[in-house]
């Protein structure tokens, strides 16, 4: 059973994908792709990361918003799943309050570090972290990887959603992820999504340029043809990951390979 490693890319659009993530879109047509999944809503990074990590919305997860609250009746997180099954785990995320998917003591590893905000240095910084996540890996082999980049949101946000700077953010996105699948596609299946999309600066409402996002999965044992978006839904991803022993829920990977 191959490991897994799921890339996230903040605010990332589907037809982002298509215009400026080459390696993306080879990963979207030799595995399984669907560019018109939904995210859950609020489309706002914290509620969704925490329904991606949950398999739960955020009526039961109780977080709608980047505040994080602790669940009133918790339920046991991907994170958690995995290291009471003998799992190791290594998460990478530049976005501190990403530190609350996982209760303490249950990650394996984490790396941290802040994102500057300037444009170049930005970039510069995801690259540094791809590599400090492929040096991690071929170290360590985790069981599950957790690999966030973060600064195509900001740019959405400094420059405006599918401007020139944006594109660029996520191509440079697509390149730190073309850096891993290269090195550990051997022994990695390969998850790469975004927690929500954007329009003009922001994002958060009910409209299809927030909720759409991309979902792609490659190289694992991934049930295909189903509709779409269950990955944020089910009730069952934390259990079945493969990671886990298990297999991926009914929706990761949809129909419609990318053209
Ligand atoms: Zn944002």
């Amino acid at each position: 059973m191959k490991k897994v490693l799921l890339a996230l890319v903040d605010g990332l659009r589907p037809d982002a994908v298509q215009q400026s993530c080459p390696a993306l879109c080879r990963m979207a047509q030799e595995g399984q792709a669907d560019f018109g999944a939904q995210t859950t809503f609020p489309p706002v990074t914290l509620p969704c990361h925490l329904s991606l990590f949950h398999s739960v919305g955020p009526e039961r997860h109780g977080v709608f918003t980047n505040d994080w609250t602790p669940m009133v009746r918790p339920v046991p997180g991907l994170v958690e799943v995995l290291h009471a099954a003998g799992r190791s785990t290594a998460l990478f995320y530049e976005w501190e309050p990403l530190r609350d998917i996982a209760r303490p003591g249950s990650a394996t590893f984490a790396r941290y570090q802040a994102l500057p905000w300037e444009h170049p240095a930005a970039m510069e910084r995801e690259r540094e972290q791809a590599q400090a996540a492929a040096d991690y890996i071929r170290r360590e082999q985790p069981d599950f990887v957790f690999f966030y980049l973060g600064y195509t949101d900001n740019a959405g946000h400094q420059f405006g959603w599918m401007g020139r700077e944006y594109q660029e953010a996520a191509a440079n996105a697509d390149g730190c992820i073309r850096q891993l699948w290269q090195e550990f596609a051997g022994e990695y299946a390969f998850i790469a999504t975004a927690d929500h999309g954007g329009h003009l600066r922001t994002h958060g409402q009910d409209c299809p340029e927030d909720m759409q996002i991309p979902l792609i999965a490659w190289g694992g044992a991934f049930p295909g043809r189903e509709a779409a978006g269950g990955l944020f839904h089910s009730g069952h991803c934390p259990h079945r990951c493969p990671a886990a022993g298990g297999s991926l829920p009914q929706g990761v990977g949809g129909a419609q390979p990318a053209a």
